[in-house]
């Protein structure tokens, strides 16, 4: 289903506003479809058997298709209290050794189960985590060692890792340089020192700036900023100054998140007192103050949450319509099984997905074992394949081409999907989705609120009524 032309998304929104009404309309709880079925839909699968029927029965074309791998290292010295992530809080840095020696195990686990693997090369590896700079050098290379010693690496392989600045110096930052990474992702959310204490992250302008500049010196090809509007003590004015400090340091991509605050499913998030988070009107403020300065600078905008320059290459295949997205997001790598290594880690290979287990215990049991340490999984069926591919397209291309689908799948676009098209009527009458007479068009507002659009074709969530859980979709 690649038959979309490229959409101008350079001059996005400059004259059109996210209202609070549109916001309270279109603003509702929802997934972030880094997967279809979300990964809330997976069932108990104690053996892998999801993941490894999948590598099995990948065929001989398939074989040779590249890989990319996702390292979790779930380690970090002090909590963020926004923080929703599968960590461990510790300052013993003794656990790191443990925890490279099942890596390992897994490694050799996860290449035993591929056909061919010695055919499967390495196009994309991320470093998450956690704080994957918990690590010092001498551990990152023990890694990178593992990794290039079980799987075979692509010479050009985009290697990318997230980067606490806290944790790096212009030293650190060259050795990840010399072991092979060319992407890096800062963690910064708000330079404002009352907002960085409010969440128990505090890491001056100065610094961040300092290590994008050696980042440039050292050539890495691609620098991503992480940002956060709706934090404690967060207001219009204070953001514009964030704004104005990062558009200073220029990153190639720039992502920016909403604050959820669910206290009771993230007790970090239970030290942020409710009464100091922006009110909703604030929060709409930050967002269009976001995406008039970004795209005033040159920004594109890839979906969601993400912007990037032009000529970086998000952007690129972005404006090329081949846009991907799976469980770390927008991506470039078309047709590659995901290999999810260490806890909470999630793979996803032809027509499965599987995530591991959580803490450090049950992994460290089930590779003890000899077993992949995955906790639960899901084999896709023909429904789940059609609905992932139209939700992957609306989220990836912001067009559906009715005539594409029904040729791939042998359906009718209109009969099939008549309750999914039926509630997207109010996306059209507000002028955020465009019906056309080959398919669907979001519209350069409705960009914003396309997740929520990806809703009306997820069948598990109108079947069960139950997306209050999720977070909110801006
Ligand atoms: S936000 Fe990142 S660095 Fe902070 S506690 Fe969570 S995982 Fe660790």
């Amino acid at each position: 289903m690649n038959e979309n032309t490229p959409m101008d998304t350079r001059s996005l929104s400059v004259q059109e506003k996210i209202t609070p009404v549109l916001m309270k309309r279109f603003d509702i709880p929802g997934p972030r479809y880094t997967s279809y079925p979300t990964a809330d839909r997976f069932l108990p699968d104690s053996q892998g058997k999801h993941l490894i029927d999948a590598l099995n029965q990948r065929s001989s074309a398939a074989e040779s298709l590249p890989l990319a791998l996702y390292v979790h290292l779930p380690f970090c010295e002090s909590v963020c209290y926004y923080c929703a992530c599968n960590k461990v809080i510790t300052k013993d840095h003794s656990k790191v050794a443990e925890y490279l020696r099942y890596l390992d195990k897994e490694m050799g686990l996860m290449v035993s189960y591929l056909p061919d693997p010695a055919r499967r090369m390495v196009s994309q590896l991320h470093l998450g985590g956690g704080s994957p700079t918990f690590l010092d050098d001498e551990e990152l290379t023990q890694l990178m060692n593992g990794l290039r010693a079980h799987f075979p690496f692509e010479s050009g392989c985009e290697c990318s890792i997230e980067v606490d600045p806290r944790t790096v110096t212009t030293s650190r930052l060259t050795h990840l340089r010399d072991l092979g990474f060319n992407r890096l992702s800062f963690g910064v959310q708000d330079f404002d020192p009352k907002v960085q204490q409010a969440v128990h992250r505090v890491q001056p302008f100065e610094q961040v700036a300092a290590l994008m500049q050696d980042a440039r010196t050292l050539g890495f090809d691609s620098v991503n900023l992480d940002l956060i509007y709706g934090l404690p003590h967060q207001s219009p004015e204070s953001f514009d100054q964030t704004l104005r400090q990062v558009l200073e340091v220029q990153p190639d991509r720039i992502a920016l998140y909403a604050y959820a605050h669910l206290p009771a499913r993230f007790k970090p998030q239970r030290r942020i007192h409710a009464e100091d988070l922006p009110q909703a009107a604030d929060k709409v403020h930050m967002l269009d103050q976001a995406i008039h300065a970004f795209m005033a600078h040159g920004y594109d905008y890839i979906g969601m949450d993400h912007f990037a320059l032009p000529d970086d290459q998000l952007a690129q295949v972005k404006r090329e319509g081949r846009l991907q997205r799976n469980f770390q997001g927008y991506h470039t790598n078309a047709g590659a099984d995901l290999i999810g290594l260490g806890v909470s880690a999630i793979s996803q290979a032809g027509q499965a997905y599987s995530q591991s287990v959580k803490t450090l215990e049950e992994y460290y049991a089930a590779l003890d074992g000899a077993m992949l340490p995955v906790e639960r999984g899901l084999t896709l069926d023909d429904d789940d394949l059609i609905r992932r591919d139209v939700i992957m397209t609306l989220m990836c291309q912001g067009r559906i081409n009715f005539d594409a689908v029904e040729r791939q799948y042998g359906i009718e676009f209109s009969s099939y999907f008549a309750e999914a098209l039926a509630r997207l009527q109010e996306f059209e009458i507000e002028g955020l989705l465009i019906r056309t007479l080959a398919g669907l068009e979001v519209s350069k507002l409705g960009w914003f609120f396309v997740r929520a659009m990806a809703m009306s074709f997820d069948k598990y969530l109108w079947r069960h009524q139950d997306h209050q859980r999720f977070s909110k979709v801006l």
